[in-house]
């Protein structure tokens, strides 16, 4: 498959990523993964936004136009025959001598994109998953999609170590996200889930969830839930792109309400198949 390198679509080769790169050495970029069903995008336009907003925060320079950028990503799923998958996409500040201080003059980002085939987590989203709780270690600029993931990918591999499919990140007591999704939970008629703020991804899937809360007539409100009062939901959800609205069936081994997906949590998953652009939903 091809990838999208800057502005052009070349072969896996012919791409040169330098290795004095910053995304490479400091984690100096941003990332974007976004989902296509039946080969089209799936909330691009929210995703794109998310990209250039991400860019703006840490002042990194976008190589091109955000209409320019859908259309190479459009261009791109074609070329690969893309049906089902998703696209994976970085830009970084560039190729420069180390130092820790942005290049002056500066350099021009470096973006690349693949695609990649996936299939939907059926299984999973049928059964739901096991979680457990890890210390949210992570620096107090969350709501940037950076590339420094190193507090993620630890809090995951913690959370697989368990056998679980998810680590849910708490700062002391409180609950605000997970290592690569979005949690809520949900108890009495009443959807919670911590609100937008430095501490947490502001998800695509989940402002998709929030819409799909109105409609089934669920309550939102957006405040941080504890570890104790996550326990004794009557229902919980992790969401991302790739994970869609995934029911957690159990935190550290002790059952969410019957230990099984609740019945708001199916309506949630409904009301979310709808919005995928198919005729045929695989
Ligand atoms: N939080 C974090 C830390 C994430 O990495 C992700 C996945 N990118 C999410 C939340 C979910 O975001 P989205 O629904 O946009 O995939």
């Amino acid at each position: 498959t091809k990838i999208l390198w800057n502005d052009q679509i070349v072969e896996e080769k012919e791409v040169k990523i330098g290795f004095e790169d910053r995304g490479y050495q400091f984690g100096d970029g941003i990332y974007e993964v976004i989902k296509i069903y039946n080969g089209d995008l799936f909330t691009a336009t929210e995703h794109i936004d998310r990209l250039y907003a991400s860019a703006d925060k840490i002042q990194l320079v976008m190589p091109y136009t955000k209409d320019k950028l859908h259309q190479l990503m459009h261009e791109l799923i074609e070329t690969n025959e893309l049906q089902n998958g998703q696209i994976y996409l970085q830009v970084t500040r560039g190729n420069s001598p180390r130092i820790h201080n942005f290049p002056n003059p500066a350099v021009s980002s470096v973006l690349t994109a693949y695609t990649k085939e996936t299939t939907r987590p059926l299984a999973q989203l049928e059964s739901g998953v096991k979680a457990c709780f890890v210390e949210d270690i992570r620096w107090l600029r969350c709501d940037i999609k950076s590339l420094n993931l190193l507090g993620n990918v630890l809090a995951k591999q913690e959370a697989v170590t368990k056998d679980c499919f998810e680590a849910i990140l708490h700062r002391g007591e409180t609950v605000t996200e997970g290592s690569s999704s979005n949690m809520y939970g949900i108890k009495d008629g009443v959807l919670y889930t911590h609100p937008v703020s430095n501490l947490i991804l502001n998800g695509i899937t989940r402002k998709v969830i929030l819409d799909c809360c109105e409609e089934i007539g669920l309550p939102i409100v957006e405040k941080a839930m504890t570890k104790e009062e996550t326990l004794q939901m009557d229902e919980f959800i992790m969401s991302s792109t790739n994970a869609e609205v995934m029911p957690i069936i159990s935190i550290d081994d002790k059952a969410i309400g019957d230990g099984k997906p609740g019945e708001f949590t199916r309506k949630l998953q409904k009301a979310f198949e709808q919005k995928i652009p198919s005729t045929l939903q695989v």
